[in-house]
């Protein structure tokens, strides 16, 4: 199987949904640090906290207390670490670009994946998260997930973050919907099939899949 039937046979089972699911820039970016090392049930309960106390607002969180904040994101685990992320990023946003998002995310991509890379806590899959899904930019997001079913079924065997993104943006059109539409079908297929104890029966990759335990 190469990458094109993989994507060609997870879109004939599965819908990408309107994956992030959520309505602001900063509520993406919010996101994006919150899922971290935890599931998005997680995140959407301290998000609904975030939303009911300080609200998703840059300013606001940026004057949030560092402690009331801990409260707000602690459904979504390490909540100490994540919450002095979100407060740094925030008055960053605030500091440097008048609480605007669109001053990081409007620049040129790589400018803008380099800025995101800087700020504390956020490493490559977290700013590629962002970039496409708050920037609207063709980025793969190449996370655990999409090496774990791209090595599995023979289509590229890395667990090199840089090696799997090139491989896949080197083969797929630069367009957004593509590339988000195969990462998001990818996170549903390692939740109901390619878990890290593979349910390959009744996978949509299973036929041509190295791998396959049926
Ligand atoms: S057939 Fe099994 S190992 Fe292969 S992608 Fe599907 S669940 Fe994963």
């Amino acid at each position: 199987m190469d990458l094109e039937e993989l994507l060609s046979r997870l879109e004939a089972r599965y819908e990408a949904g309107s994956w992030w699911p959520s309505s602001s820039a900063f509520e993406v970016m919010v996101g994006a640090i919150l899922t971290q090392q935890t599931n998005w049930r997680n995140v959407e309960r301290a998000l609904q906290l975030i939303r009911e106390g300080s609200g998703l607002e840059v300013s606001a969180m940026a004057s949030t207390p560092l402690e009331e904040l801990e409260e707000m994101v602690r459904p979504a685990g390490f909540y100490r670490q994540k919450a002095a992320r979100l407060k740094l990023m925030a008055r960053y946003l605030v500091e440097m670009h008048q609480g605007d998002p669109e001053g990081i995310l409007g620049k040129d991509a790589e400018d803008a994946r380099n800025e995101l890379l800087s700020l504390p806590g956020v490493g490559k899959e977290t700013a590629d998260s962002i970039l496409i899904f708050a920037g609207g930019r063709p980025k793969f997001v190449a996370a655990a997930y999409t090496s774990r079913i791209l090595s599995r079924t023979g289509v590229l065997d890395s667990t090199d973050y840089d090696e799997i993104q090139s491989f896949v943006e080197s083969r797929l059109p630069p367009d957004t919907m593509v590339l988000g539409g195969l990462y998001a079908r990818m996170v549903i297929l390692a939740k109901e099939h390619c878990l890290s104890t593979p349910r390959c029966e009744g996978c949509p990759l299973s036929d041509g899949c190295a791998l396959n335990r049926r």
